[in-house]
């Protein structure tokens, strides 16, 4: 039987990383067929076009109507926006969707894919962040799956493998430090564009990059881990480890400590979910032991360094909407570092005046249409906040 795959996302990092491991997997004698392909911007369309015709997608999903006949070869069916993103998760045809889209849309199409029976792979991090309560809900009682694609996530699954919950002393997920790993907390805040985009061991995408170097990608990554493996967060810590060869560790009762290693290379989490629980050769899967010879590990630095990993934390404690407010708002104020608005500096500046402007809102138990309509809420006020840290540094210039 072939397994029938939607990407969503398929132009990004990993989205094309994921077409790699299905090209592999093919070559070596599996049956992956891509079902479906979805993009976002026209910006896309380039790479999209030679996958389409490698692939042989039966759907696509781009975001505009406008660009429907910008594909005039391709004969299948075209869907348009987020409605068609969710309709590929639907689609009974398909037995896995691999969420890699940026935005809460991502929110929904693992919803719909989970009601639907599907394996869901997620990368994006929003999903288990804003909506981890509702979708561990569906992945537990539902027949659908949630796996991983996320190096240390798929690391903590494989070192969990069997292991009794109750067991767990600590899950220690490390850290490469980002770029700016060897900066004094001074001269982070200067930090420019491109000396965040120098990531020293992954090739990610430029907003995970930025969340890498403000550490914010770890706080997220451990309130994912909290919903995943339903792990309490005193028992979840994160560690710096510059090689990035552990992908992360799970400390026991017994004093053993049971680690996941391997290359950097994301091609390896997302084949593990695809093909989980059973194991392939993978694409690169040479060791270069002179790499491990030397790895460190060393504790998470405090909140002057790294202010966003201590603000994520603080929210995923929080819960209820929380952790989707402080993730909106990061996600914004990113986007606004990128594009020059504002300095590196001001990035938890934003996440916390517009955590702190929540505090009396907060949902406790929401429903997904609240944390829809609250990522909204908490986007416009991040905007607002970026908009004034404008307004003041234009007036300091005078
Ligand atoms: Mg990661």
């Amino acid at each position: 039987m072939k397994k029938k795959l939607a990407i969503l996302g398929s132009t990004g990092s990993i989205g094309t990383q994921t077409l790699d491991v299905i090209r592999h997997l093919n070559k070596h004698g599996h049956e992956f067929k891509v079902h479906s392909l979805a993009v976002k911007g026209r910006e896309d369309f380039e790479k999209l076009a030679p996958q389409i015709d490698e692939f042989k997608p039966e759907k696509l999903c781009i975001f505009n109507e406008k660009d429907a006949d910008t594909f005039p070869f391709f004969n299948g069916e075209i869907m348009i926006g987020n409605e068609g993103l969710i309709e590929l998760s639907k689609d009974p045809e398909i037995g896995a969707v691999v969420v890699s889209v940026v935005g809460a849309v991502g929110i929904e199409a693992t919803v719909e894919g989970l009601k639907t029976n599907k394996r869901v792979c997620i990368a994006t991090k929003e999903v288990l962040v804003a909506a981890g309560d509702i979708i561990m809900g569906l992945a537990n009682n539902g027949n659908g799956e949630l796996l991983p694609i996320d190096s240390e996530h798929s690391a903590i699954l494989q070192c969990l493998n069997g292991e009794g919950l109750d067991n767990i002393k600590k899950i220690h997920i490390t850290a490469s430090g980002g770029a700016l790993r060897n900066w004094s907390p001074k001269r982070m805040k200067n930090a420019t564009r491109e000396d965040v985009l120098k990531h020293p061991n992954w090739d990610m995408g430029a907003k995970i990059t930025v969340d890498s170097a403000t550490m914010m990608n770890k706080g997220l990554e451990i309130i994912e881990a909290h919903h995943l493996y339903s792990v309490p967060f005193e028992k979840i810590d994160a560690v710096i480890h510059p090689q990035s060869f552990i992908h992360s560790f799970v400390e026991y009762c017994d004093g053993s400590m049971i680690a996941q290693m391997g290359k950097a290379d994301m091609r390896l989490p997302i084949q593990y979910a695809l093909t989980y629980p059973e194991r392939y050769p993978s694409l690169e899967p040479e060791t270069d032991f002179d790499e491990m010879i030397s790895f460190k590990l060393k504790p998470m630095p405090g909140k002057k360094k790294f202010p966003c990993f201590y603000l994520a934390l603080e929210a995923g404690k929080i819960g209820g909407t929380m952790p989707a407010v402080m993730n909106a708002a990061n996600e914004i104020a990113v986007y606004a570092f990128l594009n020059k608005k504002i300095g590196f500096g001001d990035i938890p500046i934003v996440v916390k005046e517009v955590m702190g402007a929540h505090k009396k809102y907060l949902i406790k138990e929401p429903t997904l249409d609240e944390i829809l309509a609250i990522d909204i809420k908490a986007r416009e006020f991040a905007e607002d906040v970026i908009f004034h840290i404008q307004k003041d540094k234009r007036g300091i210039k005078k």
